[in-house]
C-alpha cells in the first residue's frame, strides 16, 4: 500500500463512477497523444491507456513512478516520465506533435502549471483538469460576479473555459477538505480581444484587482488617469469587477 504524501497533494480517486465520467468527458481516441500529469495510483491512467491513445505520464513521486513503470511495462503505448511537471519540456515529450493534457492536479500547482503549459499552446488541443471547485468557478466567472478577477481574465484571454461537473470530496482517499470540479480548457487559436503587450495587460489586471473595493480612478492611479479611462468610454467611478475582458484589453492599449 502506498501512503498518501501530503507534500505532493496526493488525494487518490477511488470512485469508479466518477472515474468513468471523467474519462468519458475526455473521450480519448486511438492514436491521440495524451499527457497525464500526476497519474498517482493510475485511477485515470488505466482507462486512458485502454483507449489506445499514446499516453505519457509525468509523476513527481519516485515510488509511484516505479509502480507505474511496473504496471505498464508491457504496454508500448505508455511511457513514464519521472519529474516535476512545472519543469517538464512538453516540446521534448511531444516532439512537436499536437497533444492533449489531462490531470487530477495538486491544487497548489494548478495556476503555475496552466501558465507553464500554455508556452506550448500552439500544440495543445485541450486540457481536462480536476481542480478545487472554487478555482473552476473563478476561471469560468463572468464580469459582475464576485468570482470574476485576475484568474478569470488571464484564463479567458488564453482559453475557452467549460466547467463540466463537480466531484464530491468522498470520491477521494484520503478525503480532501474541499470540493473539486472538472474543467475543460481549449486554447484560443486567435486571441478573443486585441492587446499589444501581454505584460502591460497583466500589470493592469493585477493592479485593478489588488484593490477590488476601490473604483478604477483610485485603483489604477499611476497607470491610467481618470481622463484616459474615460476616453475608452469607461466610467472611472466603476469597480474593476464590472469590467469585461474587452474593456480591460481596451484600457491596456492606452497604457504608456
Ligand atoms: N491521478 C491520480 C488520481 O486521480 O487518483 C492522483 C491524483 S493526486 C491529487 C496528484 C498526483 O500528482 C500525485 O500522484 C502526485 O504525486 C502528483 N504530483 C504532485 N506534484 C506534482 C508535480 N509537480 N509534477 C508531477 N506530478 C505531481
Amino acid at each position: 500500500m502506498h501512503k498518501a504524501r501530503k507534500r505532493f497533494g496526493q488525494n487518490f480517486l477511488t470512485d469508479s463512477l466518477i472515474i468513468r465520467k471523467i474519462v468519458d468527458s475526455i473521450a480519448p481516441a486511438p492514436g491521440q497523444l495524451l499527457i497525464e500529469i500526476g497519474p498517482g495510483q493510475a485511477a485515470l491512467t488505466r482507462p486512458l491507456a485502454d483507449s489506445g491513445a499514446e499516453l505519457h505520464l509525468v509523476e513527481i513521486d519516485r515510488d509511484l513512478a516505479a509502480r507505474l513503470e511496473r504496471e505498464f511495462q508491457g504496454n508500448p503505448n505508455v511511457t513514464v516520465h519521472v519529474g516535476d511537471v512545472l519543469k517538464t519540456d512538453f516540446g521534448e515529450i511531444t516532439g512537436g506533435r499536437p497533444f492533449r493534457l489531462v490531470g487530477n492536479l495538486p491544487y497548489n500547482i494548478s495556476t503555475p502549471l496552466l501558465f507553464h503549459v500554455l508556452q506550448w499552446s500552439d500544440l495543445l488541443i485541450d486540457m481536462h483538469f480536476m481542480l478545487q471547485q472554487e478555482v473552476v468557478e473563478r476561471m469560468a466567472a463572468m464580469p459582475g460576479n464576485k468570482a470574476w478577477g485576475r484568474l478569470s481574465i488571464m484564463c479567458q484571454y488564453r482559453c475557452e473555459i467549460a466547467p463540466l461537473f463537480t466531484v464530491r470530496a468522498e470520491s477521494f482517499t484520503p478525503v480532501p477538505k474541499v470540493q473539486s470540479g472538472i474543467v475543460r480548457l481549449v486554447p484560443h487559436r486567435e486571441p478573443p480581444v486585441r492587446i499589444d503587450s501581454l505584460d502591460a495587460f497583466q500589470r493592469l489586471v493585477i493592479q485593478a484587482f489588488s484593490m477590488r473595493r476601490k473604483t478604477l480612478r483610485n485603483s489604477l492611479r499611476g497607470l491610467l488617469s481618470a481622463a484616459v479611462i474615460e476616453s475608452a468610454g469607461i466610467d472611472p467611478g466603476l469597480r474593476p469587477e464590472t469590467l469585461s475582458l474587452q474593456q480591460f484589453a481596451d484600457l491596456s492599449l492606452l497604457m504608456e
